[in-house]
Parts: structure tokens; C-alpha cells; sequence
């Protein structure tokens, strides 16, 4: 069977890690910087790191508008903290310029100063009973999410942290810096059952 290729946006951010996630997996990892890149890949992953620098980044390379156009035909992304306030909508008053590709709206920065980096465990059913150790960094959150988007893990308190819309997932946490793969081979998954 043929690698799934597997475009990783290397603007900024922890875009290494995912291509190491990948590799382990036995998929193809390929870091975009210019839209032409995008070309033949299965699916992109929109690391963490800074959005609003992300998002400049991306205006500016030409790839807001190409990923922005790939998003409404179905392609499948994965966005990681930073990521997940690329793909929805930030809440207002907004400081990132976002795709708007998800149906969710998203608060930086959400833990405020206090508790800005936390570890623990989260339920996540899709990818089995195991627990999932999760990282947050300077983390969103997801505050409303439309009926199309189904929630996949949240904190005891509720507050959704990782949710999928058809090939759109997102997560506040940071599934690369942990050796636990799931994450990532659910996206896959979620890839290979296109027809
Ligand atoms: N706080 C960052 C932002 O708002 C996200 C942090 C991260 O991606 N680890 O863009």
C-alpha cells in the first residue's frame, strides 16, 4: 500500500514533532511553506505555536486562502492548539485572522496565567478505553460548537478540548509531544475512508 502523504505546515511552531508522529506511523510527512506544496498530499496537520503569527505567516506565503479553499472541499485537516484556533472562529474581539473552517469558536489562551501549561488524562472513547495523556500549552478552549461538530474529549468541568466535524479535527491539547500515537493514527484513519 502506498505512504499516505500527510502535508505538516511548517511556518512556525511544533511542526517536528508531528512529522516524528508521522514517520512512526509509516506515513509520509511533507512540511509546507508555499501553496504549491499542497499538491498530492492526503491531508495537513496545523501545528501549535503562535497563532497570531501563524496566520500572518500564512497570508502573506498565499496558503491561507489555498488551505481556506481545500477546507470547503472536505480535505482533511488536523488542527493542534494553535491549529484548532486556525481552523474555527475565534471569539470576539478576535486577534487571528481564522479560516473558519470548523464550526467552532475558540478563547486563546484560555487558562490564563496562572495554570497556562497543565498535564492529565483525558477520556477520548474514538481512540479506546486508555486513557489519553494530554498537554496543554497556553491552550484555547472551545466555547460553542455548532450541531455538526461532535465532541471527542473534554475537561471534568465540560469545556470541550478536542471535536471533530466530518474531516475537520481539532484539539487544545498537544497529542505530538506525547509517544501515545492514537491521535494521529485516528486522523489517518479518518483519511483512508475516503471513497
Ligand atoms: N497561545 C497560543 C495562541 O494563542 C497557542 C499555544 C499553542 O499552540 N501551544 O496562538
Amino acid at each position: 500500500m502506498r505512504k499516505q502523504r500527510i502535508g505538516i505546515l511548517a511556518l512556525q511552531g511544533a511542526f517536528i514533532e508531528h512529522q516524528q508522529a508521522l514517520q512512526r506511523l509509516d506515513a509520509e510527512p511533507v512540511l509546507v511553506r508555499l501553496p504549491e506544496q499542497l499538491q498530492g498530499l492526503q491531508g495537513l496537520i496545523i501545528p501549535g505555536g503562535e497563532s497570531t503569527t501563524i496566520s500572518r505567516l500564512m497570508v502573506e506565503s498565499g496558503l491561507f486562502d489555498s488551505i481556506g479553499k481545500l477546507a470547503l472541499e472536505r480535505f482533511p485537516i488536523l488542527g493542534t492548539c494553535a491549529g484548532m484556533i486556525i481552523l474555527g472562529r475565534e471569539k470576539p474581539p478576535q486577534s487571528v485572522k481564522t479560516l473558519r473552517a470548523m464550526d467552532i469558536e475558540t478563547t486563546r489562551n484560555a487558562f490564563g496565567r496562572q495554570v497556562d501549561s497543565f498535564e492529565t488524562d483525558l477520556a477520548i472513547p474514538v481512540l479506546g478505553q486508555k486513557l489519553f495523556h494530554a498537554i496543554f500549552i497556553r491552550s484555547p478552549v472551545i466555547d460553542t460548537l455548532g450541531t455538526g461538530v461532535e465532541v471527542l474529549a473534554h475537561l471534568p468541568d465540560g469545556t470541550p478540548v478536542a471535536a471533530r466535524q466530518d474531516r475537520l479535527l481539532a484539539t487544545a491539547f498537544h497529542p505530538e509531544l506525547t509517544q501515545d500515537l492514537r491521535f494521529h493514527r485516528y486522523f489517518l484513519s479518518i483519511i483512508s475512508e475516503q471513497g
